[in-house]
């Protein structure tokens, strides 16, 4: 089977066909670091980083292309309201740049508690102002544009496709069923491409510019940014489902309309989380921060786990029962986790990553792990279904018929793809047991005696057996050593 992604251009479920072939050029929004990402923000990064290595896990090599906003992003999507910086920087008596640095590390500290792999570029708007004033005269030179209230506009009326994504109604456009505020605008959709001397003069940081000194809009930036490092052209493009009716619409105006061209081949956007109450957002105050699960004694894996619960497109409500159910479920993965990790030895020394290829390479012919592995596989295909990929990855560790050697190799495959760092947490977990124990002692000696005897088979009865109450044997030039697994009760069992 071929992997197929729900491209919400055309509305429809698409195989992945990238422009070079074996590779993926791939451009997710980032964060506006004016504030603490929310849980709800988290999700949109899980999902890039799900889908960054589910594409690796497939076999193509990933160039991931994030933004850092810390200019030009107005409170209201659509040019309203105030510059989200310089609002937060005003209300704390510092600077633009400070409060951006202070966000930013705070937003790559969460991810990477999630185990969210960093971008393979990073960018931040104030840093590729020059590209997006060249990106503008492009748009200039085009017929795209026009000046008011010293502000240059994009005006949507030279682009035909304006709305493709959000399947937009341009008649009902034009008719202004959009309240807008903005009384420069020739069209209530048209939108800012670079601000000069507007209602926001007090903004901090400005650049010189044709038309004025001032600041990009906020759409300029991805346009101009996303082609920059993975040209005009590229393969997939995410972001929330609140980006789709006007920040992507916008960026695709301004990308196609500079180039003449198709700029992104599949747009993928994840559905919301939201709270019991409501949608959870940044300007609406109280939000839940991945601290604020920390502090109640979650993992931020556990948070990992209750989002791949879901598929990316189906809508999820966050609640400390659903968080509850999600740590019971890493806790027992984890156990079983650490059976397999505890039964390959130093096979589990180096953690590593695996592709399904490569699984499929180092698996027997007819190992009985491979079916899990491929329907785990199928399961990704379909449109990133990370809850249908869980469910193998469960089956596989619970099922204790398969050698342990096929079970940790189509985990360590895998995990490459959800990161959920089993291998390691388990290896963690797995703790020396302090206490002397006569009846697993006289298991030993009596292995020990059957091994000089060459009753093999019942040495690996006694290991086996020992193995399955979670005390794993590790025999030494000095004789035998055990150790129980952590989580286990004495004598008890693992799973
Ligand atoms: P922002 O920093 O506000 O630009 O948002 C960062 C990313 O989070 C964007 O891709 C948004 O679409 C996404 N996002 C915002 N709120 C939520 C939410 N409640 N659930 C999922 N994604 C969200
Ligand atoms: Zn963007």
């Amino acid at each position: 089977m071929a992997l197929e992604l729900y491209n919400t251009m055309g509305r429809t479920l698409q195989e992945f066909q990238p422009i070079v072939p074996g590779k993926v050029g791939f451009y997710g929004c980032g964060p506006t670091v004016y504030n603490f990402a929310h849980l709800g923000n988290m999700r949109a990064y899980v999902f890039q980083d799900i889908l960054k290595r589910s594409l690796r896990f497939l076999g193509y090599e990933v160039t991931h292309v994030m933004n850092i906003t810390d200019i030009g992003h107005l409170s209201g999507d659509a040019d309203d309201g105030e510059d989200k910086m310089v609002r937060t920087a005003n209300e704390r008596g510092t600077t633009v740049l400070e409060i951006a640095k202070f966000y930013t590390d705070a937003f790559f500290a969460d991810t990477d508690r999630l185990n969210i792999e960093r971008p393979s570029i990073v960018c931040k708007a104030t840093e590729h102002v020059e590209e997006m004033i060249e990106l503008n005269r492009r748009l200039e030179e085009r017929g795209h544009t026009y000046m008011a209230g010293g502000n240059l506009y994009f005006d949507i009326s030279t682009f035909p496709d304006y709305g493709k994504l959000a399947l937009l109604n341009l008649d009902e456009l034009k008719a202004g069923a959009r309240i807008d505020v903005d009384e420069n605008k020739r069209n209530p959709y048209d939108f800012v491409l670079w601000f000069t001397k507007s209602k926001f003069e007090n903004q901090a940081l400005t650049w010189d510019s044709p038309w004025g000194r001032g600041y990009p809009g906020w759409h300029i930036e991805c346009s101009a940014m996303s082609m920059k490092y993975l040209g005009e052209h590229f393969d997939i493009h995410t972001g929330g489902i609140d980006h789709i009716q006007i920040h992507h619409t916008n960026e695709i105006a301004q990308s196609e309309g500079a180039t003449g061209t198709k700029w992104v081949n599949y747009w993928l956007h994840n559905e919301f989380l939201v709270l019991d109450k409501g949608k959870m957002s940044k300007s609406s105050g109280g939000f839940l921060t991945l601290q604020t699960i920390i502090d109640k004694g979650y993992s931020p894996l556990d948070y990992r786990l209750f989002l791949l619960g879901a598929q990316y497109r189906s809508q999820i409500t966050f609640s400390w029962e659903s968080m509850e159910s999600a740590k019971n479920a890493r806790k027992s993965l984890l156990k079983a986790v650490s059976r397999i990790v505890a039964s390959v030895g130093d096979r589990a020394k180096n953690s590593q990553t695996m592709t399904h290829e490569a699984a499929l390479r180092a698996l027997p012919a007819d190992s009985s792990a491979k079916p899990y592995l491929e329907r785990f596989k199928a399961g990704l295909e379909t449109d990133l279904n990370t809850p249908k990929a869980l469910s193998e990855l469960q089956g596989l560790v619970r099922d204790a018929t398969i050698p342990a050697e096929d079970a940790y190799t189509a985990l360590v495959a895998m995990d490459s793809a959800l990161a959920l760092k089993l291998v390691e947490d388990a290896k963690a977990a797995t703790v020396a047991a302090p206490e002397s124990d006569p009846r697993i002692e006289a298991l030993i000696a009596e292995r020990a005696t059957a091994k000089k005897e060459k009753n093999f088979a019942r040495a690996d009865e006694i290991r086996n057996q020992l193995r399955n109450e979670g005390v794993l044997l590790e025999d030494n030039p000095s004789g035998t050593t055990w150790k129980r697994l952590s989580g286990t009760a004495p004598g008890g069992s693992l799973v």
